[in-house]
């Protein structure tokens, strides 16, 4: 007797507990549809509040901004292939020069590349008319082109967004109709966060990036455009020192005209770091970049 009395209650029990579970469940969609509904109504009312009332007018509030009339300058300026950044190698040092070409220091720096058998980066400047060799030949030995902007002036190009585009676009289309050479990173004149730029870099930054381009400021530098050009031996010990501070490094070197301790100084930085276990390599869009920010 008890036995049966037992199975019946269970029996109940679980019919009990199946019967609330599905009430509560029935109360929720309940709920839950009559809530979608209101708020519906009210994505409609929104949007057709504008429409007087006959529902076939476009949305009051449209999520597409309007393009800003720089951003439809130069419809060729894109990097159109996407990128994707690698994963950043360790003990690596990224030689940039700056402001070439030039027939004074240019091609003994590719000398000394070539020599060490190194690879490395140059942001130009509107220069390469005249020095057609010279961009040939860092083109043909396997080194980066960046664009540093046409006149690298600084009261000119950071004006304005148009002035600066206009600047860039210049050498970036000469360098593609002479050299067929698509430029995909840049380095900005005075460097990313300066007194010319600080209120238009980041809008300058966002408008390279839409159209795929990458920056690259430095965390080791030569000083070697300072007026006083510092020996050798100073440029050599403070691009040392900037080095060893961090894993990763881009240099900051100049190769335009009476660089000479530079190019001076370069065979003792390749071979200190080399003998450190330093790699070098060049810049392109898969490295993750080094830049300023406005905290030091
Ligand atoms: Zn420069």
């Amino acid at each position: 007797m008890e036995s049966r009395f037992t199975v019946r209650f269970f029996k109940r029990l679980i019919t009990f507990t199946v019967l609330t579970v599905l009430l509560i469940l029935t109360v929720a969609v309940i709920v839950l549809a009559v809530k979608v509904t209101a708020l519906s109504a009210q994505i409609n009312d929104a949007s057709g509040s504008d429409a007087g009332g006959d529902g076939t007018a476009e949305p009051a509030i449209s999520v597409e901004a309007e393009a800003l009339p720089y951003q439809e300058k130069y419809s060729t300026l894109y990097v159109k292939e996407p990128f994707r950044q690698a994963k950043p190698k360790s003990k690596t040092v990224y030689l940039t020069f700056d402001d070439g070409p030039s027939a004074a220091c240019t091609p003994e720096v590719l000398d000394i590349l070539k020599e060490y058998n190194i690879k490395a980066t140059f942001f130009l400047v509107g220069k390469i008319s005249e020095n057609k060799d010279i961009v040939q030949r860092i083109i043909d030995e396997g080194h980066t082109i960046g664009i540093h902007t046409y006149t690298h002036s600084y009261e000119y190009i950071y004006q304005s967004m148009d002035t600066y585009l206009a600047d860039f676009e210049k050498l970036w289309s000469e360098l593609y109709e002479e050299f067929s050479y698509r430029a995909e990173i840049f380095r900005f004149p005075g460097g990313s966060v300066n007194t010319y730029n600080y209120t238009l870099s980041q809008q300058i930054i966002a408008e390279m990036y839409r159209r795929g381009f990458v920056y690259f400021d430095w965390n080791a530098s030569a000083e070697d455009a300072a007026s006083g050009h510092p020996d050798s031996d100073v440029i050599a010990e403070r691009i040392l020192n900037g080095v060893h501070n961090a894993d990763r490094s881009i240099v900051l070197m100049h190769d335009s005209a009476a660089m000479g301790t530079t190019v001076e100084a370069l065979p003792e930085i390749i071979e200190q770091l080399q003998a450190e276990g330093y790699a070098f390599d060049k810049l392109d869009r898969s490295v993750r970049p080094i830049t300023f920010s406005y905290l030091k």
